[in-house]
């Protein structure tokens, strides 16, 4: 067991640091106002390497390891804690890389190498008005016409279409839809990479709207109507009918990644309270004077170890998973990304409440900043990406076993 960085990894972090450090941090509160909007951002991510990094150099990708991407999403964290950076590099961590995995050969060398250098965006477009923890049971329709297939139906908060739709190529997500029969569940679900935009073209049949978030908000998420938009055949994702497995699969690199972003803005949280409880004072002492305040600040440097380590060992899993190693199964990738993202979400999200304790009123400004983080954790916290009952589901399954739970 080796608890230290390898030279790589060290280098790579130092050189993701000082892009961040230079590019993002001044510049976060704008991200998080929509005054630098988040496609100019992409550019700039594209330019220093850090979107598709999990993408092989094929399609312009890094070939990095999930190590290193979530060491790098963790550092954009750092810089930009309310969550827009890290979460479009984390979510083109992720689905990009299903697309390259499971998807035909024509759409990956048409779209990839577009993700890579910035100019696409590719997320999910899985949950519906009706609910987003069951996957399985997804309404929306794809129909085979004339040649094409066709989606119908209605997508509720999906991330990164205004984003995609102002992108030079444009984008849009990988798609749950039903192909097979509403009892078929599981069985009866396929993925779909469906083009928004295409070729700097917006593609006819949907409509979109932003929903007005409370925060995050670099990176609008909104409503999608599906009204028979047109994917080709080499737009399929995996085979008819098996979406389901590979939709999980991204949820499981995502979560891993989410978990990094959360690490990063709870070590930007702890390190501007720290600041602040050693130089404020009340009743003539520094406040990490009183053990109430430095032992909290303690507690919560125990739990960000704790939940950092998880999240580098999910990363380290998946990447023995999908290296071959045939030691680990895509279970023991699905444990670890629920775990991580259960801790690092839980654990970011309490340092923002303590915190704010710390700055006491000041804190409940804008200015201060630490409640725009805070409200950047909480989309992880109610449920993006999977509710925390959802992430116990999984590891209770994969744990307790799958007929108790
Ligand atoms: C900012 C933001 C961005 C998002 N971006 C995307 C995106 O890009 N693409 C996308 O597809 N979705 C996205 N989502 C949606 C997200 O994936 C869903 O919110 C999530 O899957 C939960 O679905 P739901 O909100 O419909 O809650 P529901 O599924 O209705 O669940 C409601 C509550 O019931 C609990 N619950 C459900 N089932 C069980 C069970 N079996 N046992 C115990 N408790 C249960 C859940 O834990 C939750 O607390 C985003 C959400 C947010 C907030």
């Amino acid at each position: 067991m080796d608890f230290g960085l390898s030279r790589e990894d060290k280098l790579f972090v130092e050189s993701v640091r000082s892009f961040a450090e230079r590019v993002i941090a001044p510049r976060w509160v704008e991200i998080d106002e929509g005054r630098w909007p988040m496609a100019e951002v992409a550019a700039r991510l594209g330019e220093a390497g850090l979107l598709g990094m999990t993408l092989s150099s094929r399609y312009g990708g890094q070939e990095a390891t999930f190590l290193q991407a979530a060491l790098a999403v963790e550092e954009l964290a750092y810089a930009d804690p309310s969550l827009a950076t890290p979460v479009y590099v984390l979510l083109e961590t992720a689905w990009p890389y299903v697309v390259q995995r499971h998807g035909r050969d024509e759409a990956k060398e048409e779209v990839l190498p577009e993700v890579a250098a910035g100019r696409a965006f590719v997320g999910i477009a899985s949950t519906e008005p009706q609910g987003g923890s069951d996957v399985a049971s997804v309404q929306t329709k794809a129909v085979k016409e004339g040649g094409l297939w066709r989606l119908y139906g209605e997508k509720n908060m999906v991330t990164g279409v205004s984003t995609a739709l102002a992108l030079p190529y444009g984008g849009g997500a990988v798609a749950v839809a039903r192909t097979g029969a509403p009892e078929d569940k599981h069985r009866g679900v396929t993925l779909f990479l469906a083009l928004l935009k295409r070729r700097g073209r917006q593609t006819p049949g949907f409509t979109y709207r932003d929903w007005d978030e409370v925060g995050r908000r670099g990176l609008p998420t909104g409503y999608l109507t599906l009204e028979g938009l047109p994917v080709e055949d080499v737009f399929v994702v995996g085979e008819l009918n098996g979406g389901f497995k590979i939709a999980m699969e991204g949820f499981n690199l995502a979560r891993t990644v989410i978990g990094a972003a959360s690490v990063g803005a709870a070590r930007w949280l702890l390190d501007r309270g720290l600041e602040w409880i050693r130089q404020r004072s009340a009743f003539g002492r520094p406040i990490a004077s009183y053990q109430s305040v430095s032992f909290k600040f303690a507690e919560l440097y125990a739990r960000l170890e704790a939940a950092r380590l998880s999240v580098y060992k999910a990363a380290w899993i998946a990447d023995r998973f999908y290296g071959g190693d045939v030691a680990f199964a895509v279970q023991d990738v699905a444990t670890a990304g629920a775990v991580a993202k259960y801790l690092a979400v839980g654990t970011a999200v309490e340092t923002a409440l303590e915190v704010m304790k710390w700055f006491g009123g000041a804190s409940y400004f804008r200015e201060t900043n630490v409640a725009r983080s805070l409200l950047g954790l909480l989309s992880y916290y109610v449920g993006a990406e999977g509710a925390e009952n959802i992430l116990k589901l999984i590891i209770a399954r994969n744990t307790v076993g799958r007929e108790f739970v």
